[in-house]
């Protein structure tokens, strides 16, 4: 579903949802198992980070997230009005280092944060907290996506650091870049994007992001039909 310019959640940057917007404290965690995501998955089926939980966090939608993202209207969120977003603000940060804590005495050998399923990186102050985690955690790794340009937005330069000083714990790909490597893009039809794979999920080759690894396993762009 789109909304159109004149939408006020359009407009002012907001969920189309209001009511789902949560504060961290309001919330019994910040971070979800991978279980309440179908898309995603509980536990890695294979690879070597096979037997790793993977964990989730979704922020609002728009608030969070750039200007310029092409799917600013038509953003997933429009379709998701039983997630349970979180408010970015202090709360969450000092919410989400509290379980990132608890998540690395609970699996030492290693697990998956997916950022985000909807939102974005919001400051280079929320991208530090993340490398201070990578440090903290060394159980920590994180996949996913960012909507924020490498090469002109503060944040975006800071994840960009992030991701290539190491891949193998944060990888991040940024959407709309080109390359074939650490981007992802959006195809439509029948269109071939021959310097990206083709999700396999999408394709049914897959089941979902537990039982596909390459996000975390390759940092080759990966390409998504568009719905
Ligand atoms: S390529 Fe695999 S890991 Fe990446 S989003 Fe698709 S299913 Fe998930």
């Amino acid at each position: 579903m789109s909304v159109s310019a004149l939408h006020p959640a359009h407009r002012d940057g907001r969920s189309i949802f209001p009511s789902r917007v949560f504060e961290a404290g309001e919330v019994k965690r910040v971070l979800k198992t991978g279980h309440q995501s179908r898309k995603i998955g509980k536990v890695v089926m294979k690879g070597h980070r096979k037997g790793w939980p993977i964990f989730t966090l979704t922020l609002e939608e728009r608030a969070t997230c750039p200007r310029s993202c092409q799917a600013w209207g038509w953003c997933y969120g429009n379709n998701m009005q039983a997630a349970e977003r979180i408010v970015a603000d202090h709360a969450l940060e000092a919410g989400l280092w509290r379980e990132l804590e608890q998540l690395q005495r609970a699996h030492p050998g290693g697990y998956l944060v997916r950022v985000h399923i909807l939102g974005d990186f919001y400051s280079v102050g929320y991208v530090d907290l993340w490398a201070r985690a990578l440090k903290a955690f060394p159980a920590l790794h994180v996949f996913g996506f960012s909507a924020r340009d490498p090469g002109c937005d503060p944040i975006g330069q800071a994840l960009d650091q992030l991701a290539s000083a190491d891949w193998q714990r944060f990888a991040l790909r940024f959407s709309g870049r080109p390359g074939s490597e650490r981007a992802s893009r959006l195809v439509s039809g029948d269109e071939v994007d021959e310097a990206a794979i083709l999700c396999p999920a999408q394709t049914g080759a897959t089941d979902c992001c537990a039982t596909c690894a390459l996000c975390w396993q390759s940092a080759k762009s990966i390409a998504f039909r568009r719905h």
